[in-house]
């Protein structure tokens, strides 16, 4: 499948990582056309601008038709391995590949690829850093922003790729083979669009499967039973385990770091500087001595017990948004350890109510805003106020970096009319 040239490609979804496979298969001689279900004016101008670079663009629904005739489908990391394009393409004996797969035909340097439900962007940048440390220099790319297809042309042998991996993508892999690969954790997420565990699981695993006996497999221990039977790779398999002075997916950089030949002192040095991302256990502003901490990419339970897991006791907690489905019972033992009230607010408060009544003080907001002023009002000097919702952000924001960009404004509000 390497040699595209002249073959008819069909690229399924045009978001940023739909647009740039389309230009790389062009780049690479092969003959692209897109189709795309959605008609949003964010969209607009890059079915323009391909339009403009002579590929058939289908806009607003897909049709069979379209596939027919094609090589090879492409699909974006936004499509569902059931949708009906993708069952057509099936049915039509059209080989199907995800975005990343395609890129990683072009790729000429090793590839260090971070999947799990959480964490994967922290663990992401952290490893660049180290790669940077060594001396190397890092593509960091994939879910984390730039797509891998963007940048995979300007990827020199000498350059190490360091490639954040949703399940999503994985989906559809078929030679994709990381040098080393870690695993670092998985929770009830997607099961929206996963339809269980087990086939959550399988498609992570997929990650180690092409895997050679000279490569790389790091694996969060406490999933070692879970992941056991999905497990299948030549590699060098490595278990690492959250310790005293380390967080998981420090175990993980620091396990990485050893392979690369990075030593632990350069890794610490790292650790020290490494601000958390946007809207990751963010430390926003204190006022009148009480702390604000934004964790809007908290989309599900799992990374919000995280965030209860790394914080003091104290805690004012802003819960709710939309439901992925998600259990909510996980947060009850730090929620009774830490967390003095709740405060939800969105689409799935009456269900995070039902699961946490009686570990803590629950109150309902009926905006946001109006969250985040019953938080500061409960809290006393010392307290922190911290939005790590646990939930998706779509009932009330376009996604979760608008929900903390929220939070950080009437945070500022807030400082305003204190010191009035
Ligand atoms: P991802 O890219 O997988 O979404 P991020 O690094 O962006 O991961 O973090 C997403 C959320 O998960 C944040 O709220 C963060 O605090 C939390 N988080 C980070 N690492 C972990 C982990 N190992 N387990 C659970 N939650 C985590």
């Amino acid at each position: 499948m390497e040699d595209i040239k002249d073959r008819k490609v069909t690229v399924i979804g045009l978001g940023r990582s739909g647009y740039a496979a389309t230009l790389l298969l062009q780049s690479r001689g092969a003959s692209v056309r897109i189709t795309e279900a959605r008609k949003e004016d964010e969209l607009r101008h890059l079915a323009r601008e391909l339009r403009r670079r002579k590929c058939r663009v289908e806009w607003g629904g897909h049709t069979k038709d379209f596939l027919k005739g094609s090589d090879l489908v492409v699909v974006s990391p936004g499509v569902d391995s059931r949708a009906q394009c993708v069952v057509w393409a099936r049915e039509l004996g059209i080989p199907v590949v995800s975005e990343i797969e395609l890129a990683s035909w072009f790729c000429k340097a090793p590839i260090i690829a971070v999947t799990g439900t959480n964490g994967k962007s922290t663990t992401t940048t952290l490893i660049g850093e180290v790669v940077r440390a060594k001396g190397l220099t890092p593509v960091v790319c994939g879910n984390i922003g730039v797509p891998f297809s963007q940048v995979v042309s300007g990827v020199t042998p000498e350059d190490i790729v360091v490639l954040e991996v949703s399940s999503f993508q994985l989906e559809f892999i078929q030679d994709f083979r990381p040098w080393i690969a870690v695993f670092l954790n998985i929770a009830d997420d997607h099961f929206d669009r996963h339809k269980d565990l087990s086939e959550y699981l399988a498609y992570k695993m997929r990650i180690f499967a092409n895997q050679k006996n000279t490569d790389w497999a790091f694996i969060n221990s406490m999933y070692q039973d879970t992941v056991g039977p999905f497990l299948r790779t030549e590699a060098q398999v490595c278990y690492f385990s959250q310790s005293k002075r380390y967080n998981e997916n420090q175990m993980a950089v620091l396990g990485v770091a050893q392979v690369l030949g990075c030593v632990p002192e350069a890794v610490d040095d790292i650790f020290a500087r490494f601000a958390n991302l946007p809207h990751r256990i963010q430390r926003v502003d204190s006022v009148n001595g009480v702390r604000f901490v934004d964790d809007s990419k908290a989309t599900n339970p799992a990374s919000t017990e995280w965030a209860l897991r790394s914080m003091d006791r104290s805690i004012i907690l802003l819960l709710g948004g939309r439901d992925k489905n998600n259990d909510f019972t996980v947060l009850r033992r730090y929620i009774s350890e830490k967390v003095k009230r709740i405060i939800l607010f969105g689409e799935a408060a009456s269900k995070i109510e039902r699961a946490l009544s009686g570990a803590s003080p629950l109150y309902h907001a009926h905006s946001f805003k109006e969250a985040v002023v019953m938080g500061f009002g409960f809290a006393s000097p010392g307290d922190t106020v911290l939005l790590s919702p646990g939930c998706a952000s779509f009932d009330m924001f376009i996604d979760y970096a608008h929900r903390g960009r929220s939070f950080c404004e009437i945070v500022k509000e807030i400082k305003e009319q204190f010191h009035g």
